[in-house]
């Protein structure tokens, strides 16, 4: 028999759903897998639901539903003074992962580079690497997730093509400064590249930190691409409704790989969070408070146990270094670990690096009710404190 696609044949299945079949293999609280075990606003479930009923279940236009793409421009408009025109320059997709697909495989030419900042979430190599692009990887490291200004300088060559850019970032949980997007920004300029950027965490900002869109930056309208998701916006991950804001020229090739990957998006859905970006501010201040009450409570608990914990400026994500705790082994067997012996499943930092080399940190998510949270504090206070450190 003929291979397969050499590019896919290299990759295991991601490590989301490993750790999640383990974690139910284990009964295990399930701290890996970025999802929150609560609904998002009852409101938008009930017209999401509503709109099964008294609106067609058919294809929806290829761009998205009209009144969606109006409530995203407004929403950029609302929140960041973008300028955009919503019949030119809005996309609906398939979540964020298919924004991000349908980017790469419309802006990229075999050959071209690729800037990516690791660690990084999982579909981006392998999408850059089948879409023919030559990734060229800027590390940050915990635990300062430091942004070196030497390094990112030498990522860039003449062959650069574009930057994929996540901030807030998953899994460091850092928020890019503006000093730091201004670097990014001069580079673009500076070799014509463009910029892809994923900011699904967008409302996920703890202060004193603030999003800056890379859009905003003077210049950058014409080269950036902003990626986000009802998924985190909304607390709704299954719903995969994605938006893409860019300008018409970069909009263009990207609404054509849409089309050829999906094409549309569930009708009732679409309607439902066009519902959710008209929401008031309150909403959105309202998500980011209680997101981050739910990190205090969750990292307190973990020190206390002897976990270093480090800043979570955005995303719903922690950081956690095991070596104080005295397990001899890797991240990858501390998660097993953890997953088989105290029922509490995280997952290894090491899994966001392509080839390794960060080692003693794994990431907790932390968008779960408050009882989640304490009962996984106190399952691991009781393996850690009890047991030993395994
Ligand atoms: N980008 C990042 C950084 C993510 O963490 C995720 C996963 N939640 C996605 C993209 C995918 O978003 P979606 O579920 O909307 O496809
Ligand atoms: N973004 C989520 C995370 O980082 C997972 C998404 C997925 O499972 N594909 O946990």
């Amino acid at each position: 028999m003929k291979a397969f696609n050499s590019v896919l044949r290299g990759y295991g299945t991601t490590v989301f759903e490993v750790f999640s079949l383990l974690a139910r293999e284990h009964d295990a609280i399930n701290l890996g897998q970025g999802f929150p075990d609560e609904d998002g606003p009852a409101d938008l479930i009930e017209a999401a639901a509503a709109a099964l009923g008294t609106h067609p279940n058919q294809y929806p236009p290829m761009m998205g539903l009209s009144e969606l793409r109006q409530a995203v421009a407004g929403h950029d408009r609302r929140f960041y003074g973008i300028d955009a025109d919503w019949q030119r320059q809005v996309l609906v997709t398939c979540g964020a992962t298919e924004a991000l697909a349908s980017a790469l495989f419309a802006l990229i030419e075999p050959g071209d580079e690729v800037v990516l900042f690791e660690p990084l979430y999982d579909s981006y190599i392998p999408i850059v690497r089948r879409a023919g692009g030559i990734p060229r990887l800027v590390r940050l490291a915990p635990p300062d997730w430091r942004l070196d200004a030497g390094a990112l300088a030498a990522a860039f060559s003449a062959r650069t093509k574009l930057v994929l850019l996540n901030t807030p970032m998953n899994p460091a949980a850092k928020v890019f400064t503006r000093a730091e997007l201004e670097a990014i920004a001069a580079l673009l300029a500076a070799h014509d590249a463009y910029a892809v950027c994923d900011e699904v965490y967008e409302h996920l900002v703890f202060g004193p930190h603030a999003h800056v869109p890379l859009m905003t930056l003077p210049g950058m309208a014409k080269r950036c691409v902003r990626i986000a998701s009802a998924g985190k916006s909304f607390s709704m991950t299954g719903w995969k409704v994605g938006y893409v804001t860019a300008a018409p020229e970069l909009l263009a090739p990207i609404a054509k790989a849409h089309q050829f990957l999906t094409f549309t998006i569930a009708p009732n859905l679409q309607r439902a969070v066009a519902l959710g970006l008209t929401k008031e501010r309150a909403y959105f201040d309202g998500l980011a408070k209680t997101q981050a009450g739910k990190r205090d409570r969750l990292a307190r608990g973990l020190r206390a146990i002897g976990f270093e914990v480090l800043e979570t400026q955005g995303t719903y994500f922690l950081t956690a270094g095991f070596k104080g705790l005295g397990f001899n082994g890797d991240d990858v067997s501390f998660c097993r670990h953890l997953t088989e012996t105290a029922k509490v499943t995280a997952l290894p930092v090491s899994a966001f690096y392509e080839g390794g080399g960060v080692d003693g940190y794994v990431r907790f998510c932390f968008c779960k009710r408050d009882a989640v949270l304490d009962e996984a504090v106190a399952r691991l206070e009781h393996h850690f404190g009890g047991a030993g450190g395994g």
